[in-house]
């Protein structure tokens, strides 16, 4: 594809163009002023700065063009003098001379400096003032490298045959999981529509509608408490596949993924492996583990199976990590502090064992341990003189989950560092825990996954057994996004609702109009969606999506720059049938 044409009515070239190619061209560019120096009463250099990049412009008439003023300027392109050559900026050759400057808008000072320093600057003031922050150069490099992603991505998707289908915003009240946020019908008062936490159900009606491929870049909302890689509104790819198993909905992902990768960096990676939800627990302690570092958790179980130490008999799992060199490293206080740390987290407690010189075992609870015992483990764990063994026994998810975020507190690089380190999860389990109030399982991922049809039998005897086709996608331990295999037999849907407490009557009530279109011919078939946010943060080397997102909630849920959310005039509130109870 040929470069765009970026000359326009007011200018013939952007600011970041310009090299020493164009030197002797009469050039008019347009902008906004960076720093400003003086040489004298009537020689200024300005720095003249467009999302391009920034050219140094030689005024030698009287203008009143301070920081931030919007000016055009008419010049010509000449080489900079000797020895004041800029290396640090791509346009440092040249300058442009015999300046002409017309102010187009003044400005007020700004409140911060449109530069890397207000890097530094508080966050809540950076959102306050988001579209001066967003003129720097990292949040312009942010926001055209989402378009770049988004774009790869769409392109994959056409490629692959999907086609684009929006999906409605007003929508009923759907239990995928997270809470909604709901909105008040005004012609129907006491009736709400729920905004779409995804597409889920309209997409699996595009497959019933024979659709067969659909994909969208969605807006999807969920009224959950917001963190480093969550905000109330977020943009997934989702998509859905007709007549699929799962490696069929895998490939095509993967193939997007890596396409998006690709394009913004310059490297497409390579194939993305698989591991089983189970083996990701087992061996990383993590359902999103994150595999650019090693440390994998050691399985002790079978040594303890017989032992006498109170702490580890009887324990469903033992498991281990070994801090490599870490005897020296961990004084008592930070051994402490790991204790207490895997106490928060759900253990009973952490074994701490140190190798010494010899080879021995330097821990309060090595006397409790047979000598087979501590051979065994030395032998186990490969651990030498110098090492740390930390070791969590108890249920085996605790043991699993708790070593898993050891190893990530003692070990995990930031999310954006590179290099890019995909993995898919497969065979989560279909259900993963209980409802406290309920008793009932809850959904390992949401109530339409289909149960993996080797363990169907056992949905109702031993339903927490049960795996569903349903994989997750993880880049450098964050989960990217999350997809299924879905159920399309209304007999079978009915068992897993029963599961999870929804009764045929609660069925067809909040789900009628789901599941009734499924009765006139459902095809087998299985999506996915992956968070664009999070994608485009970590290949954007930010730590928090909020810096690729253009206008994003504080982690209160507010916008300091136009002050929503608030309250609404009485009438308002009238029309829709609404009274505000003072809590
Ligand atoms: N709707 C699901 C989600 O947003 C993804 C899927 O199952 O396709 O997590």
């Amino acid at each position: 594809m040929s470069a765009p044409d970026y000359s326009t009515a007011l200018r013939s070239h952007r600011c970041g163009d310009l090299r020493p190619e164009h030197i002797g061209q009469p050039v008019s560019l347009t902008g906004w002023v960076g720093r400003r120096r003086e040489h004298g009463e009537h020689l200024a250099f300005i720095d003249l700065r467009d999302y391009s990049g920034t050219i140094q412009c030689v005024v030698a008439e009287q203008v009143d063009a301070r920081s931030e003023y919007v000016i055009r300027v008419e010049g010509m392109v000449r080489a900079r003098p000797d020895g004041t050559v800029n290396t640090n900026l791509p346009t440092g050759d040249v300058e442009v001379g015999d300046c002409h400057v017309e102010v187009l808008r003044t400005a007020e000072p700004p409140p911060f400096p449109i530069d890397a320093r207000a890097d530094g600057v508080d966050e809540g003031t950076r959102l306050e003032y988001r579209y001066l922050d967003l003129r720097r150069a990292r949040m312009q490099r942010n926001l055209r490298l989402r378009s770049a992603v988004n774009s790869a991505v769409r392109t994959s998707m056409e490629a692959q045959g999907f086609v684009e289908v929006e999906t409605p915003m007003l929508m009923p009240s759907t239990p995928e999981g997270a809470r909604e946020f709901l909105v008040p019908s005004r012609k129907g008062q006491g009736a709400f529509y729920a905004l779409p936490q995804s597409p889920q159900l309209f997409k699996q009606l595009l497959m019933v509608a024979g659709v067969d491929r659909y994909y969208q870049i969605a807006r999807c909302l969920r009224d959950e408490d917001l963190r480093a890689d969550r905000q109330y509104e977020f943009i997934q790819l989702d998509m859905e596949m007709s007549f699929v198993e799962v490696d069929d909905v895998l490939a095509a992902i993967s193939e997007s993924v890596l396409a998006a990768t690709g394009a913004v960096t310059g490297e497409r990676p390579g194939e993305i492996g698989r591991l089983t939800w189970h083996d990701a627990m087992n061996r990383f302690g993590s359902d999103k583990p994150d595999l650019r570092f090693a440390m994998e958790l050691i399985e002790l179980t079978d040594l303890f199976a017989d032992t006498g130490f109170k702490a580890f008999a009887g324990a469903e799992a033992v498991k281990g990590l070994r801090v490599e060199g870490g005897a020296g490293e961990f004084g008592r206080n930070r051994l402490d502090k790991l204790t207490d740390r895997a106490k928060s987290l759900g253990a009973k407690g952490l074994v701490w064992i140190k190798i010494g010189s010899g080879g021995e075992l330097e821990s309060p609870v090595a006397k409790f341990l047979s000598d087979t015992e501590q051979a065994a483990l030395v032998e186990r764990t490969g651990a030498g003189e110098g090492d740390l063994l930390l070791i969590v026994a108890d249920a085996w998810p605790t043991a699993c989950e708790v070593s898993g975020q050891l190893r990530n507190d003692l070990c995990r690089p930031p999310v954006h560092q590179g290099p890019y380190q995909f993995v898919w999860i497969v065979d989560f389990p279909l259900f993963v825990g209980v409802d406290d109030t309920s008793g009932r399982p809850l959904p390992g991922h949401h109530a339409f996954c289909m149960p993996n049809p080797d363990d169907v039998d056992r949905l109702e005897s031993d339903p927490m057994s049960v795996r569903a086709l349903a994989y997750d996608l993880v880049l450098n331990g964050w989960e990217l996004g999350s997809g299924s295999i879905r159920i399309h037999d209304d007999a079978l849907q009915r068992r897993v609702f029963r599961q999870l407490g929804i009764s045929d009557e609660d069925a067809d009530r909040k789900f009628g109009f789901f599941l009734n279109p499924f009765r006139y011919g459902a095809p087998p078939h299985g999506g996915f969606a992956f968070g664009l946010d999070r994608l485009v943060a970590i290949l954007a080397g930010e730590e928090n999506i909020r810096e690729v997102i253009a206008f994003p909630k504080t982690q209160s849920g507010s916008d300091p720059m136009t002050g929503a959310p608030f309250a609404v005039d009485p009438h308002q509130l009238a029309a829709l049938g609404l009274r505000i109870v003072p809590e």
